[in-house]
C-alpha cells in the first residue's frame, strides 16, 4: 500500500461538468487545450490516463479502445458516468470556479460525490457589472461592491489576468485618474470583455484588498492553457512585485507547467504564496510524479496544494486524483526506500498537500 493510496483530496480548483452527452467530437474538444482538434488527444500521456484509469470505471478492461471508450459512455448515459466518475475521486471538497463553466453545467454535489464551494472569478463580476453600467461611476463603485457581495458567500477569489494582460501585475494599484480614464475608455468600446491592462491592474489590487480584508485567498492563473494566453506572460515570476506588496494577501498559483519551479521558487521565498499544479496533473498523466518531484525541490511541503482543474467532462476531476495519490505515492514510496524520510513523516506529507494545507487557507 503507497503513502498515498487511501488519502481523501481537497480539489482546490475545478470547474462543472458538463450536463449532457458528449459524442466523440465533443468529448476530444473537452480532452486538449488546442481550440481546434486537428490532432486526436487520446494520443497523448492524458489520453493514455483515461484508457488506463477511468474505462475500469465504466467495467471497460483498462487500456480500452478509444471507440470502446466512447461507446460504453455514450450506452452508460452521461449522469451514470459522471456519478461513477465523480464518486471514485474520493474527494470530500470541490472548490468551484464558477466564472467559467460547460454548458448545460452540473456539480459534483448533484452526485453525491462531496460538498461544492464557490471561488469567483472576479473578471467575469466586472464584466456582469459592466453589462449594466452606464457610468465611470457606476461601472467602479458597481464592481467594488459586487466584488464585496460575491467574496462574503465564496471560500476564495480566482483572476485570470494572466490570460488577459498577463502576470506583470503592477506592485501598486494604479492612481484614481488612470483608472477613470480607462474605465471611460471601456465603457465607450462597447466591448464586455476586460482586456484593458489598468482596469485589470486595479481589479487584481480590489480583489487583493478583499481577499486580505475577508482572509480569502486570491487564486492566479498561470502557466500554460488554451491558446487565448501568451505563455511567456503566464510566467509566475512576473508576480514578484505584486506579492512583495501584497504579504498581508494569501496568493495561491495554479498550473504553473512549465513554470512549476519558478512557482516552487515563489512559494519558498513568500510566505504567503501557495502552489497547486492544477490542469497539469491530467495532461502529464503518467509523468505526474517527476512533476511533482520537481515541485518539491524547493516549495515549503505547507506551501503545496492539490487540484484538477477537472472543466466539462468528468474524467478529468477523476483523473486528477487518480494521477495526483499515484504520483505523489511513488514519490514518497521512493523516498522512504531511500530513507529520506519516515514512514510516519511521509504519511504527514500526503495528508498536508492532499487536503490539510487547503483545509487551513480556505477555512473549510
Ligand atoms: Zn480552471
Amino acid at each position: 500500500v503507497g503513502a498515498a493510496d487511501d488519502v481523501v483530496l481537497i480539489d482546490q480548483h475545478c470547474h462543472g461538468v458538463l450536463a449532457d452527452d458528449a459524442d466523440g467530437a465533443r468529448f476530444r474538444f473537452w480532452l486538449t487545450e488546442a481550440d481546434t482538434v486537428v490532432r486526436d488527444p487520446f494520443e497523448s500521456l492524458l489520453g493514455l490516463a483515461v484508457r488506463r484509469w477511468c474505462a475500469p470505471v465504466l467495467e471497460l478492461p483498462a487500456h480500452a479502445e478509444p471507440d470502446v471508450y466512447l461507446r460504453r459512455r455514450a450506452e452508460l448515459g452521461w449522469r451514470e458516468v459522471t456519478g461513477r466518475l465523480l464518486r471514485a475521486a474520493g474527494v470530500s471538497d470541490w472548490l468551484v470556479d464558477t466564472g467559467f463553466v460547460p454548458e448545460p453545467a452540473t456539480t459534483p454535489a448533484e452526485f453525491g460525490a462531496g460538498r461544492v464551494r464557490e471561488v469567483v472569478r472576479v473578471e467575469q463580476v466586472a464584466e456582469q457589472v459592466f453589462a449594466t453600467a452606464d457610468t465611470v461611476a457606476g461601472l467602479l463603485d458597481g464592481i467594488r461592491a459586487e466584488l464585496r457581495r460575491r467574496a462574503s458567500g465564496a471560500v476564495g477569489l480566482k483572476s485570470v489576468v494572466g490570460y488577459r494582460t498577463g502576470l506583470a501585475v503592477a506592485p501598486t494599484a494604479p492612481d484614481d485618474r488612470a483608472v477613470r480614464g480607462a474605465a471611460a475608455g471601456w465603457l465607450a468600446s462597447g466591448q464586455t470583455r476586460l482586456a484593458d491592462a489598468t482596469l485589470l491592474d486595479w481589479l487584481v489590487h480590489e480583489a487583493a484588498a478583499v481577499g486580505a480584508e475577508l482572509s480569502l485567498p486570491l487564486q492566479l492563473h498561470t502557466g500554460f492553457g488554451d491558446p487565448d494566453l501568451d505563455l511567456r506572460q503566464a510566467d509566475p515570476l512576473l508576480l514578484k512585485g505584486f506579492l512583495q506588496s501584497t504579504t498581508g494577501l494569501s496568493v495561491v498559483l495554479l498550473h504553473c507547467w512549465p513554470y512549476h519551479r519558478n512557482a516552487a521558487y515563489l512559494a519558498h521565498v513568500f510566505g504567503h504564496v501557495s502552489v497547486d499544479l492544477g490542469l497539469t496533473v491530467p495532461y502529464v498523466g503518467a509523468r505526474f510524479a517527476a512533476v511533482l518531484g520537481e515541485v518539491l525541490e524547493l516549495a515549503p511541503f505547507s506551501a503545496v496544494l492539490y487540484s484538477s482543474d477537472g472543466n466539462g467532462i468528468p474524467e478529468l476531476h477523476h483523473l486528477g486524483a487518480v494521477l495526483w495519490r499515484r504520483g505523489l505515492g511513488r514519490l514518497l514510496d521512493e523516498w522512504i526506500a531511500e530513507d529520506v524520510v519516515g514512514a510516519a513523516d511521509a504519511e504527514r506529507l500526503a495528508h498536508a498537500t492532499s487536503a490539510a494545507n487547503a483545509r487551513r487557507l480556505y477555512r473549510i
